[in-house]
């Protein structure tokens, strides 16, 4: 008998990791993904893992995103030694990724240490370390999207472009259970058609069994030509009040996308006054991954909006400044008026865009401008939310800047696009729906079966499913 059992992302939104078990296949894993929210100290030293790392004979990874990766290293680290199967653009975002998240985890780690060594606590000793990074990348074994590979004697696995990040995958496993091929596919995340750059998710048809993301289960994004109009709003109304607009941003994916739509602003003029700094090495560092391989984008978005573009960094807006070092960060602190500044993290657990906040959080001539999910627990998801107040670096802030929240930009199908992706499907496979909220999950399962009489299933975590 094959088993799936769902060890993260279980009526939540970040943890990705899912266990496949068969005698044809062993045990192979699914994503290796890290929550987010609270500091990294706190968030690593509460992961553990439900199964022995050393028992693991391989992982597959559907993209890069930390939710879905995040943990390799305390995998490797806890004895996993086995391939990691990814995407080529993967293994190249997959390597920025890790080591920005590592170092981190050990400056978080550093600052708690010095605390504990002041009230007389033996120090923690780190969940992971740069080392197991690197043997972590070592272990990556990168395949082309539609190129069947082998996982065992008797099972398989091809990729296919789920479009939602650079490298990002849909996972297809057949294996052979007691003579019978059984097929499993899962979305890792499914890209939204309407995004810019990322080419549409591709359309599977057989499955025994499909685990599907349902982030936006409960809600269709806006149409994309509104969004881009808000943002022009955005800024005449930010520019008429005399202030600064901070957009938090993942460096994968999203900066590229807004770099896209400021670069179509400035085509039409509308960004003459304004000056566009990418304050994030990290999201320049992906940028350039990107630029790396540009021809495997949309080439359509890109010329209908950019034509003859040949890099994101260079060709989409001319004046972009790359800000690298703290003291160019710092810098931006000085601008007055008139400065977008793109920093991480996307949802605002750390990184520049603190620091920028603390700077100009409290002052209303200011706009905060959140273009991607918000997860429970966070601060970006507090400011969403409404609140007045809010704790920075433990200090309280008043929020007087204005918060805007940009739908239309998601890198997740939408509720009518994961109905229709899913109805591809012939005959109907059991439906798992993974990686959203309980309210989404819900609301998804509900209209799956209203609209296309396709039932599904929503795992609790650490339920385990026979196919
Ligand atoms: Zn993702």
């Amino acid at each position: 008998m094959a088993t799936v059992t769902c060890l993260g992302a279980a009526q939540e939104v970040t943890g990705s990791c899912h266990l496949i078990e068969a005698p044809s296949i062993g045990k192979v894993l699914l994503d290796c993904g890290m929550h987010q929210g609270a500091s990294a100290v706190k968030r690593l030293g509460k992961e553990r893992f439900a199964f022995n790392p050393k028992s693991i004979d391989a992982l597959v990874l559907s993209h890069a995103h930390l939710d879905h990766s995040g943990l390799i290293p305390k995998l490797v680290k806890e004895g996993f030694s086995g391939p990691i199967y990814c995407a080529d653009a993967t293994a190249d975002l997959l390597k920025i990724m890790l080591f920005d998240s590592a170092s981190i985890y050990l400056s978080d780690l550093e600052r708690e240490n010095r605390k504990r060594q002041r009230k007389g606590k033996p120090p923690l000793e780190p969940e992971y370390t740069e080392d197991d990074v690197r043997s972590a990348l070592s272990l990556c074994i990168t395949k082309d999207y539609l190129t069947p590979f082998t996982l065992s004697d008797e099972a398989s696995c091809t990729f296919y472009d789920a479009g939602h990040i650079l490298g990002s995958a849909i996972v297809e496993i057949t294996l052979s259970d007691k003579g019978q091929t059984k097929t499993l596919v899962f979305t890792g995340d499914l890209g939204n058609q309407n995004t810019v750059l990322m080419n549409d998710p591709s359309f599977l048809n057989k499955a025994d069994i499909l685990l599907m993301e349902g982030t936006y289960g409960d809600r269709n994004h806006r149409p994309i030509e509104d969004t881009v109009q808000e943002l022009r709003d955005i800024l005449k109304e930010t520019q008429e009040r005399g202030g600064n607009i901070m957009i938090p941003a993942f460096a994968v994916g999203r900066t590229q996308e807004i770099l896209f739509y400021l670069g179509q602003l400035h085509r039409e003029g509308a960004l003459q006054n304004w000056q566009v700094v990418l304050d994030s090495p990290m999201a320049i560092e992906v940028s350039k991954v990107y630029d790396r391989w540009f021809s495997s984008l949309d080439a359509d978005d890109i010329d209908e909006a950019a034509p003859n573009a040949r890099s994101i960094i260079q060709d989409f807006i001319p004046s972009l400044f790359l800000s690298v070092t703290t003291e160019n960060s710092m810098a931006v602190n000085n601008i007055k008026k008139g400065a977008i500044i793109i920093a991480g993290s996307g949802m605002c657990t750390g990184g520049r865009i603190k620091h920028h906040f603390k700077s100009r959080i409290w002052n209303e001539r200011n706009t905060i401008i959140f273009c991607g999910f918000q997860a429970k627990g966070t601060l970006g998801r507090l400011l969403v939310d409404g609140k007045k107040s809010v704790t920075i670096f433990n200090e309280r802030f008043a929020v007087r800047a204005q918060i805007e929240t940009l739908g239309g930009f998601s890198a997740h199908a939408g509720q009518s696009q994961l109905v229709e992706w899913v109805s591809h499907f012939s005959p109907v496979p059991k439906v798992v729906l993974v990686h959203g909220d309980a309210e989404a999950l819900d609301t998804l399962s509900y209209v799956l079966w209203e609209d296309k009489k396709i039932g599904s299933i929503i795992p609790s975590l650490g339920q385990s499913i026979a196919f």
